[in-house]
């Protein structure tokens, strides 16, 4: 007998119909792979530099708020301090990049990836850090559902949605519930740090493609953007279908207008101190002595300083901004 969709025991995708299903379908079925395989992807220079920018909004803006946390370690485990809350964590690629944190708190719908990422966290020798993970729509229900109250008393220092808070815009009342979701654990001083798509941009290529044109979509060899109406361009809910080789598969997400954003994340006190495109996180950063070393040691650059990326993946590494908020 087939489960109903709103059966808890039937997977999440079939409980989720629509857009979310399919999100949740393509990121389960999406299988790990492992390090080898990793470096033959024909995007690996993307997907390290997509990687470094992580790491550069991670130290300049993370670092500082953890050092000042009043997290204090005691479970004898060696490590930093503070407090760090990944949403839409994935299969945990970025458990690596919060050495300085203590405790970790990671989340995403889909459970296939929530297991992968909490193996890759007990594969780490020593565990120098407590984590601890679950599966949860985080733009449909409340945080305090996933975790106990005792993982919840002391705030996150840190919260951080990397390429995943695109998909809460698809209507207001999940844009709030993610919002709700951040600040309600955050402490004032905390900050909020991630990676969306640059609607800008996206909106200048969708306006500049010729009025005849039926297909809405632009690109390269990389990526693809399709959008399905010229015209009509709501605030929440306004989607397009990305493809990216080797990563994203036609996956419909919302474009997420950083006015509205702005707007919304203020009634929940979070104010942002920093915005800015790829492309210019690299500008801003290359000849950082830190950065610029980074660089070199995450294959972004080889050891003559040549990009790891060719002109495609270049420009797609353009489509994404950088973005860090702080609790007031
Ligand atoms: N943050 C990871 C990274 O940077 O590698 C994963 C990014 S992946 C492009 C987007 C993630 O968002 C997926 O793992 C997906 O399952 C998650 N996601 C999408 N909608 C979500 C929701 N409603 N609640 C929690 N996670 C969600």
């Amino acid at each position: 007998r087939s489960k109903s969709p709103d059966d808890p025991s039937a997977p999440a995708a079939k409980r989720h119909a629509g857009d979310v299903g399919r999100v949740i379908e393509h990121y389960n079925l999406r299988p790990e792979v492992g390090v080898k395989q990793r470096l033959r992807s024909p995007i690996i220079g993307l997907k390290n530099f997509n990687n470094w920018v992580k790491s550069v909004l991670i130290t300049r803006f993370a670092h500082p708020v953890l050092a000042s946390s009043a997290v204090k370690s005691t479970d004898g485990l060696s490590g930093g301090c503070g407090k760090v809350l990944d949403m839409g964590c994935g299969k945990g690629g970025d458990l690596v990049k919060w050495e300085k944190a203590r405790i970790r708190e990671l989340i995403d719908i889909a459970h296939v990836s929530i297991e992968q990422a909490r193996d890759r966290w007990k594969n780490m020798h020593p565990p120098r850090f407590t984590a601890s993970f679950a599966a949860l729509d985080c733009y449909r229900e409340s945080l305090s559902k996933a975790f106990p109250p005792e993982k919840l008393a002391q705030p996150f220092d840190v919260v951080s949605m990397q390429f995943c808070m695109h998909y809460a815009f698809e209507t207001a009342e999940k844009a709030r519930c993610m919002l709700q979701n951040i600040s309600r654990w955050l402490r004032r001083g905390g900050v909020f740090l991630g990676t969306i798509p640059n609607a800008d941009y996206l909106l200048e290529r969708l306006d500049s493609l010729p009025p005849s044109a039926t297909d809405l979509s632009f690109g390269n060899s990389v990526y693809k953007i399709r959008f399905e109406d010229r015209r009509s361009r709501p605030l929440f809910g306004h989607r397009y279908y990305f493809w990216l080789q080797d990563a994203v598969d036609d996956v419909p997400e919302y474009i997420v207008r950083w006015d509205k954003f702005i707007e919304l994340a203020a009634e929940y006190a979070l104010y942002p101190i920093y915005r800015e495109e790829f492309h210019q996180i690299f500008v801003q950063h290359r000849n950082q002595e830190e950065f610029k070393s980074l660089m070199l040691r995450m294959k972004v650059v080889d050891a003559n300083g040549e990009s790891a990326m060719d002109e495609a993946q270049w420009e797609a590494a353009n489509i994404y901004i950088g973005f860090v908020f702080e609790k007031r």
